[in-house]
C-alpha cells in the first residue's frame, strides 16, 4: 500500500512561501480559537441539544418547550400556564374584528425627528424594517361581532409601543371619528411611556387624545380601554385610564412609574403583587380581567350591555 507523501516542491523563480495549512499564530487570536474544545466535553453536548431557533419558545413562567405554531395558534398564550406572551398588533386586530371587515386609518403616517434627537430616525428606521409598521399602533374601524367599533391597538414591538405624536393623533382620529358615527371606542394599550424622542411634543398628545375622549364621552357612547402587560407612563397616564370599563389581561403590569423607581424614590417595601393586573383589580384601578381568549366574546358582551336601550348605532 503506497502511502501519501507530501512533497515541498520549489518552483523556479517563485520565493517560498509558507504552507496553506499552517495553523495561524496563538497569540492575539480571538478566544473561540484558543482552546480546541474536547471530545465529549459539555461544549459539545449542548450542542447536540442546540433547538432551532423559530421553531420553539421556551415559557419564562413554567419554562416549558412551546412549538411556536402551537403558540400561535393559542393567541401567544402558553397552553401549559396561561402566561400571556406579546401579541403583535396585526395578531391582535385579526383576532377580535370580523373577517374582512376591518378598514385601518391613517395607515401610512409617519413618525418625524422634529428635534434631531440623537438616533431617533435610526431606531425609527430599525423598527419600520423589523416589524414592518410605521409606528406604534394600528387604528381602524371594524366589527367585533355585530358591533361596529373605533378600534388602536399599540404595539410594543415598535419602540416599546412609546407614545409619539403620531400615536396621539393616530388615536385622536380614531376617537373623533368614532364619535362622529357613534361608535364605542376600544383602544389596546401596551407601552412604555411618552417617546422621550419626541419630547413635548409626545407629552402633548396625553391632552389631545383625553380631550377627544371627553368629547366622545359628552356624546354618551362608550369608551372600552384594554391594558395589557407593560402598560406605563404617558399611556397610563392619559387615554388607557379614561376608559368607561377598564379591562386588564392577566398578571399585566400596569402603573405610572415603574416599581423600581418609586421603591427607590419612597424607601419603601412594595407590597407583593404590586402594579400587577391582579392588584390592580382589588384596589379599583381596572374593573376586570380578561384571559386573551375570551376578549373577544368578553367585549361582544359589554358592547351589548352598552347598547341596550341606547340611542347609539349598532352597526
Ligand atoms: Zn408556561
Amino acid at each position: 500500500m503506497d502511502t501519501t507523501q507530501f512533497l515541498k516542491k520549489t518552483i523556479d523563480g517563485v520565493t517560498q512561501i509558507e504552507p496553506a495549512l499552517t495553523p495561524p499564530p496563538m497569540e492575539g487570536t480571538h478566544p473561540a480559537f484558543a482552546k480546541k474544545p474536547k471530545l465529549g466535553s459539555s461544549h459539545s453536548k449542548t450542542k447536540k441539544r442546540e433547538i432551532p431557533e423559530g421553531l420553539w419558545t421556551k415559557c419564562p413562567s413554567c419554562e416549558s418547550m412551546i412549538f411556536d405554531k402551537e403558540l400561535d395558534e393559542n393567541l401567544k398564550v402558553c397552553p401549559k400556564c396561561q402566561h400571556h406572551f406579546p401579541i403583535g398588533s396585526r395578531e391582535r386586530v385579526h383576532s377580535l374584528v370580523e373577517t374582512c371587515t376591518f378598514e385601518e386609518m391613517d395607515a401610512e403616517m409617519t413618525s418625524v425627528d422634529i428635534l434631531k434627537f440623537a438616533a431617533y430616525k435610526s431606531k425609527l428606521d430599525r423598527d419600520r424594517k423589523a416589524t414592518t409598521l410605521k409606528d406604534a399602533v394600528i387604528t381602524g374601524i371594524g366589527k367585533i361581532g355585530s358591533h361596529r367599533v373605533a378600534l388602536g391597538v399599540m404595539d410594543f414591538s415598535f419602540m416599546g409601543g412609546s407614545m409619539g405624536s403620531v400615536v396621539g393623533e393616530k388615536l385622536t382620529r380614531l376617537i373623533e371619528r368614532g364619535t362622529e358615527g357613534n361608535w364605542p371606542v376600544i383602544i389596546i394599550s401596551t407601552s412604555g411611556g411618552a417617546r422621550m424622542q419626541e419630547g413635548c411634543m409626545s407629552l402633548m398628545q396625553m391632552a389631545k387624545t383625553s380631550g377627544a375622549l371627553a368629547y366622545h364621552a359628552q356624546h354618551r357612547v362608550p369608551y372600552i380601554s384594554v391594558l395589557t402587560n407593560n402598560s406605563y407612563g404617558g399611556v397610563m397616564a392619559s387615554y388607557a385610564a379614561l376608559g368607561d370599563l377598564i379591562v386588564a389581561e392577566p398578571e399585566a403590569m400596569i402603573g405610572f412609574a415603574g416599581p423600581r423607581v418609586i421603591k427607590d424614590t419612597t424607601h419603601a417595601e412594595l407590597p407583593p403583587g404590586f402594579q400587577t393586573s391582579e392588584f390592580l383589580l382589588e384596589h379599583g384601578l381596572i374593573d376586570s380581567i380578561v384571559p386573551r381568549k375570551d376578549l373577544k366574546e368578553r367585549l361582544v358582551k359589554y358592547l351589548e350591555f352598552f347598547t341596550a336601550g341606547h340611542r347609539y348605532r349598532k352597526a
